[in-house]
């Protein structure tokens, strides 16, 4: 049955993040409970967008240590990209989705997955006319000609280099090579953003099975920002899955996904550089997973504390815990009216008190010494 297929082919894509995923509204929202495995509340850009994300098929040729795909233990299911789009366009019609996110399997060889997923898009921009967010994955191995048609149907694409490095990836299978179809086919998705309809590309990392640390992530991250167009990096901590070559390993925390999310923002958004940020590692190479990155980058680095928020420039109220974009403008903003004297006032300014305290100074105050605030 088709929604038997869905079912299977949107739980098989749950380890693909595409941000922000909350089941909370789609309960709230009246759509049928039994949608719920391919039917997510996702952030695309800074718009809200509700997807229907699935595989194409659950058949892969490759042999990823971690993923169910790679096994003969789960029942193997695909969807023709006529069925695909049609389920697609349905929902669609019905108000339950506004976007589609489509991964896929290798199954039968990278050209003929590849070429299922790009009729599939190709019939809901074409044939049904959809105008909407569309994200397709990039699979690894996959020609350049058919990433170009790719990014000429989709809004985003995405490329999954799991790994930070080919050392830590040759521990998560055999079959493809890291540089050359992953990093290689990531350049060549750089070259082509914004030629056509592909807007940006995103990348994910798996944490915890190839024994990475978050110095090795943080560094391919700082990488990749610095060298290409990278959109956005995403995280998904390793779960040990039944019938899988990992399945005895541990499974990873989820709070390091957002302790590397917290990085993640700093460098990408906040402008930190990696030499900022490595001031919240331990010796080891890893984030505290107790304490916010922020507050841990800012005391390793008490020379450049307390700021003064009267006349530190943009950057600097920046690296102070508790200021984010907006807390930085509307403070410079206000203390052209005033000085800023009061902690109301940092309050008025969207400031997170408690965290902004102790590292900065109000008229020529230090409000509270870095080393008796703990977090
Ligand atoms: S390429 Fe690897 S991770 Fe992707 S579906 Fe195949 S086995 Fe799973």
């Amino acid at each position: 049955m088709l929604i038997e297929k869905l079912q299977r082919l949107g739980t098989a894509a749950s380890w693909d993040s595409c941000g922000g995923v909350t089941q909370k509204s789609v309960r709230k929202s009246g759509i049928p409970p039994n949608y719920s495995s391919f039917v997510h509340d996702c952030s695309a850009s800074s718009e809200k967008c509700r997807l229907m994300k699935v595989l194409q098929t659950n058949t892969c040729e490759h042999d990823c240590r971690y993923c169910v795909n790679s096994t003969c233990s789960q029942r193997k299911q695909s969807l023709e990209p006529k069925e695909l789009a049609g389920s697609f366009m349905s929902l669609v019609r019905q108000g339950y989705v506004t976007g589609l996110f489509l991964s896929s399997g290798v199954g039968g060889g990278v050209k003929k997955a590849g070429e299922n997923m790009i009729e599939s898009a190709r019939l809901v921009r074409k044939k049904y006319g959809f105008r909407g967010y569309v994200h397709l994955k990039i699979l690894p191995t996959m020609p350049k000609s058919q990433i170009e048609e790719m990014s000429e149907l989709a809004n985003r694409v995405s490329l999954n280099l799991e790994a930070p490095d080919k050392t830590r990836f040759s521990e998560l299978g055999s079959t493809k090579d890291y540089r050359r179809d992953l990093e290689k086919r990531l350049r060549w998705i750089d070259k082509l953003r914004g030629k056509n309809l592909m807007k940006s590309f995103t990348t994910q990392f798996i944490l915890g099975a190839g024994g990475e640390s978050d110095l090795e992530i943080l560094g391919k991250m700082s990488e990749l920002y610095g060298k290409t167009q990278l959109w956005r990096t995403y995280f998904s901590a390793f779960e040990p899955v039944k019938g899988t070559a990992l399945e005895e390993m541990e499974g990873e925390r989820k709070i390091r996904e957002h302790r590397l999310y917290q990085s993640d923002w700093l460098m990408r958004v906040y402008g930190f550089e990696l030499k900022e940020v490595k001031n919240a590692l331990n010796e080891k190479g890893n984030l505290s997973l107790q304490r916010d990155v922020k507050i841990a980058v800012a005391s390793g680095m008490p020379e450049k504390f307390p700021v003064d928020v009267n006349s530190a420039g943009r950057e600097e109220l920046l690296r102070v815990p508790g200021i984010g974009p907006v807390g930085a403008d509307r403070l410079m903003k206000a203390r052209e009216q005033s000085r800023i004297k009061e902690t109301r006032q940092l309050k008025a300014c969207g400031v997170i008190v408690k965290q902004a305290l102790p590292f900065v100074q109000l008229d020529r105050e230090s409000q509270m010494r870095i080393e008796n605030f703990c977090t």
